[in-house]
């Protein structure tokens, strides 16, 4: 039901936004070069079972980014990555739960960590202290501190499960931990010990995959964009450690009074991700210094838990289709330069935190302020065929009022999508503006767009696979995408940044 609510929303706000490209566009001599058969090709290749799932700072993901280096000097691109490469490299830090350094016992007893017991955070945390078996999680009356508290998970509210990614016992599960966890430290526990009721404990070991791949940064990256960047400074505070054990551990943990052991110690090491560059050289000796940036992400979630016998999580939708984009439109843009240079980037280890794009900006192979687009695409192959999502279009989000224009003028001339506005809304749920590579460029003023098709019921699953891809509509987005550059890489001025405008 929701979810037609608010396609009917998005098919009435549609139209003032879709009605403002008005002006007269040339469709560039080359965008018959964008082809639907090199688009499904090239897809079926990068998102294909081969490729794993291309996870970030792994063979994997190293595989597709030589794929994609490999194709850009077939098509003819100019490596701009370090000496001469197409690629620029540099290190993501993982941190983890150290098997070695974390032991828990309750009452004497040991569990044996991820196939008794998860650690619910990546930080090192101790406790060891009497159990407290708290039957009524919202019972504020009873004074937890000093104590480990022992609950078992109980039914979130529906409206706090996610129902746009992952799979719904998952989300159910990770709801009905947060909403316990959150009841118990409020209380003052010295630690949580959380016991799976029947949902949780059929995706336990889901839960104890994600876990232990602990998290992630990027060493020499600009900080990730928070709205509230002096919350996201200050060191974090010590937090009392949180574990889940099997639901065939309650009636062992009813008894209170018992000793438990949390020791939870974390690891930490870096790993190389890469971005991978090329450059189509402009036309106009004034204009060449100039830049267009085509921006995709290479790496998707890799090999995880199987979700009815898959465990490839082949990301043909995210990001594959945008990834194919950029190689077709580089066809077009070597067969047919424009005035400016055009500069096409996928960036790495996008799905661990935007890593790739944190680390160009802070290492930008051309002046940030030389740049004066981002065309940024996030899953652009699936939904409703003549609907598509143009964020940072519409406040807060939108840093060029002049970019929009010639993103919305393209549409009118080339791909006619009906603009579904309520995904760019800072009220949207979702958040999706915040969630892809536009985001560490829009943040510097980088006028910046993210070209979209949204969300789906298979996104972060094994269901993203290419033969789910939408092609013709892939197609008209990759022409959009092509159509907007084209126009930005051959105005007399580059489109203008809106004044005063900052990231919230
Ligand atoms: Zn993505």
């Amino acid at each position: 039901m929701k979810r037609f609510a608010a396609l009917a929303a998005s098919l009435t706000l549609a139209a003032p936004l879709a009605a403002q490209g008005t002006r007269p566009v040339t469709p560039p001599p080359a965008m018959s070069a964008i082809r639907q058969q090199d688009l499904r090709r090239d897809l079926f290749t990068l998102a294909g079972d081969a490729m794993r799932g291309r996870e970030a700072g792994t063979l994997d993901e190293m595989r597709a980014s030589m794929w994609l280096a490999d194709q850009m000097r077939q098509i003819g691109l100019t490596p701009r990555g370090e000496d001469g490469t197409f690629f620029q490299w540099w290190n993501m830090r993982r941190t983890r739960v150290s098997p070695g350094a974390t032991s828990v016992s309750i009452g004497g007893h040991p569990y044996a960590l991820w196939t008794e017991v998860i650690p619910l955070s990546s930080s090192a945390a101790s406790a060891s202290a009497p159990t407290v078996f708290v039957t009524d999680l919202q019972d504020s009356t009873r004074d937890l501190a000093g104590k480990v508290a022992v609950a078992q998970l109980v039914a979130p509210p529906a409206a706090a499960v996610r129902t746009t990614t992952n799979t719904y016992q998952y989300n159910y599960a990770r709801a009905a931990i947060a909403l316990a966890t959150r009841a118990l430290m409020r209380r003052g526990a010295a630690g949580v010990i959380l016991v799976a009721e029947p949902v949780t404990d059929s995706v336990f070991n889901d839960i104890a995959i994600v876990q232990a791949r602990g998290s992630y940064d990027v060493v020499g990256g600009v900080p990730r964009f928070s709205r509230n960047p002096n919350a996201a400074r200050q060191a974090p505070a010590a937090t009392p450690p949180v574990v889940l054990v099997r639901r065939n551990a309650l009636d062992a943990l009813r008894a209170g009074g018992q000793t438990a052991d949390l020791h939870i110690g974390v690891e930490s090491f870096e790993s190389p991700s890469v971005n991978i560059i090329g450059e189509v050289r402009g036309t106009d000796p004034k204009l060449r210094n100039e830049y267009v940036i085509f921006s995709s992400h290479q790496d998707h979630d890799g090999v995880r838990f199987a979700v009815n016998g898959d465990s490839i999580w082949n990301g043909a939708d995210d990001n594959a289709s945008t990834s194919v984009a950029l190689l077709a439109i580089a066809r077009a843009w070597v067969k047919h330069p424009g005035k400016r240079s055009a500069l096409f980037i996928f960036h790495g280890a996008e799905e661990r935190g935007l890593l790739g794009s944190r680390y160009f900006v802070a290492h930008p192979v051309v002046p940030l302020d030389s740049i004066v687009a981002v065309l940024n695409g996030d899953m652009i192959g699936r939904n409703n065929p003549d609907t598509a999502a143009l964020l940072g279009s519409q406040p807060p989000h939108r840093n060029s009022t002049a970019l929009v224009q010639m993103a919305l003028d393209a549409n009118r001339a080339v791909s006619h999508f009906v603009i579904d506005s309520t995904w760019d809304r800072p009220t949207h749920p979702e958040g999706w503006y915040f969630r892809s590579d536009h985001v560490p460029y829009a943040e510097r003023g980088v006028p910046s767009l993210f070209f979209t098709t949204n969300l789906h019921p298979d996104y972060h699953t094994p269901r993203d696979e290419p033969q789910r891809i939408d092609y013709a509509k892939l197609t008209r987005m990759t022409q959009w995408m092509y159509l907007t550059g084209w126009i930005a890489a051959n105005a007399p001025t580059p489109p203008a940044r809106d004044p005063g405008f900052v990231l919230r």
